[in-house]
């Protein structure tokens, strides 16, 4: 299978059905370009949708039935149907005629159309191909974004294909990415995700030109890049760092709270050899022995981190060791996929491939073990005072993030809802506030907001 049906057999599909005048339209192709950015697949027909959605028109009586019918139509046809557009915003006309739409949004809704198919179609994620959206900025929601500093890789991981599609590394221009990640902020974004294939390779393909950023020479290079975001007021962090002796310049930076004191940077193993076969960057590299000196110079600081269990020929004690590395490097997050063979990678021609079951089998031991030290590292929170920026508020109180926690991938602080009505009015998406944190589980934290 190649990797578009692959990809495309796999996604989650939403069907679209579009009616209105030309601010319509242009609301629906927010909706597809972002269900496309994220991943989701487009379907032409109900039946190969997941759920389908609905803009709707409400200018003229005619219109309104023609929404209404187009709404019943799609659920009779479908099921699961979301309805955005101006019939959203008369009143409860919709949900009078159609009791079982899922959601109901005005229009100009895109940020709550997407929470709504997020919460009922939750959004792909595929770990080898689609670890970069393909615009070069994605807002989901409005306070954090996605800085996307280059395209393409100068490695061949014999797992990816990733290069064969998208070419060597070409960084943007550093000067651009500033201008754009200063944009993000004055249109409200409280976090900037720092995306790449590689992202401590930024600039090494340009010579680490030196750009300019406000009249003022910045080089093309990841850390004069954090030093440059970490002077806008919010929140930076940094993913798919690899671990090169250069990484270390950046771990100051957080200890001095410049940007924030996480790095997510893709292990994948830790046998040597196994890390050989798979040709990573940085294989070379005492990962450990980094670590231990990231932690001591920043001890606030939270790794991230991606695995691959049962990969060709790897042995029992060669699996053994990668527990062993999780253990002794206490990785905060991780996510282990079973080696999965994808058309066009070069691993696919190495010998001694390992049962599908046996690659789940690891897979889940790894998990245990990783969940081990998620729930042991997050207990040594309970009792501090946490910074967290709220990502939803419901009427159980709040959840958010802290520094530890990266959306969509990593846990969360949830947020007992105040008793006093002034410390209520803190609790709005998009704010930062100081947590009391009172307890953990595996992933998540509870907590209750600080007297200042
Ligand atoms: S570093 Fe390896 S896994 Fe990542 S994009 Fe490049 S080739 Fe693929």
């Amino acid at each position: 299978m190649s990797v578009e049906t692959r990809e495309q057999s796999a996604a989650p599909k939403v069907g679209f059905v579009s009616l209105g005048c030309p601010k319509a339209l242009v609301d629906s192709e927010q909706i597809l370009t972002q269900l496309r950015a994220e991943g989701y697949g487009v379907s032409p027909s109900y039946e190969g949708a997941d759920l389908v959605v609905v803009n709707t028109c409400g200018f003229i009586d005619s219109a309104v039935q023609e929404s209404l019918d187009a709404i019943g139509e799609a659920l009779a046809e479908n099921g699961k149907v979301i309805v955005t557009g101006c019939l959203g915003a008369k009143g409860d006309v919709v949900q009078k005629t159609h009791p079982s739409v899922l959601a109901v949004t005005g229009p100009h809704a895109m940020q709550e159309v997407m929470s709504a198919v997020h919460r009922h179609l939750p959004r792909p994620h595929d770990p080898f191909a689609d670890l970069v959206p393909p615009q070069g900025v994605k807002l989901t929601p409005r306070h954090y974004a996605y800085l996307k500093i280059s395209e393409g890789c100068n490695h061949r991981c014999t797992f990816c294909i990733i290069p064969s599609m998208r070419g060597d590394l070409v960084s943007r221009d550093i000067g651009q990415v500033l201008r754009e990640a200063e944009n993000l902020v004055k249109a409200g974004v409280r976090e900037i995700l720092v995306i790449s294939q590689d992202t401590s390779a930024y600039g090494v393909d340009v010579k680490y030109r030196t750009g300019f950023w406000n009249g003022r020479p910045v080089k093309t290079r990841m850390q004069d890049l954090a030093v440059a975001l970490g002077e806008m007021g919010v929140w930076t962090r940094l993913h798919y760092v690899y671990p090169y002796p250069s990484v270390d310049a950046v771990i100051p930076l957080m200890a001095e709270g410049r940007i924030l004191p996480y790095i997510d940077v893709p292990f994948q193993h830790a046998s040597p050899r196994i890390l050989k076969l798979m040709q990573r960057p940085a294989s070379g590299e005492r990962n450990l022995e980094r670590i231990e000196a990231w932690r001591s110079a920043c001890p606030e600081l939270t790794i991230r981190s991606t695995f691959i269990a049962g990969f060709p020929g790897e042995t029992e004690a060669e699996f053994n060791e990668l527990l062993a590395f999780v253990e002794a490097a206490q990785v905060d997050r991780a996510g282990c996929f079973a080696y999965s063979p994808v058309q066009g990678a070069a691993a696919n021609d190495l010998p001694d491939p390992l049962p599908q079951a046996e690659r789940e089998a690891r897979r889940a031991e790894f998990m245990k073990v990783q969940e081990r030290v998620s729930k042991k590292r997050l207990a040594r929170r309970v009792g501090k005072t946490v910074k967290v920026l709220i990502d939803t508020v419901n009427q159980d109180g709040a959840v958010g993030r802290s520094s530890a926690d990266a959306p969509e991938i990593d846990g969360s602080v949830f947020i007992e809802w105040p008793e006093r009505r002034a410390d209520q009015a803190k609790l709005k998406v998009g704010e930062f506030v100081n947590v009391r944190v009172t307890g953990s589980d595996t992933h998540d934290l509870w907590g209750r907001l600080a007297a200042h």
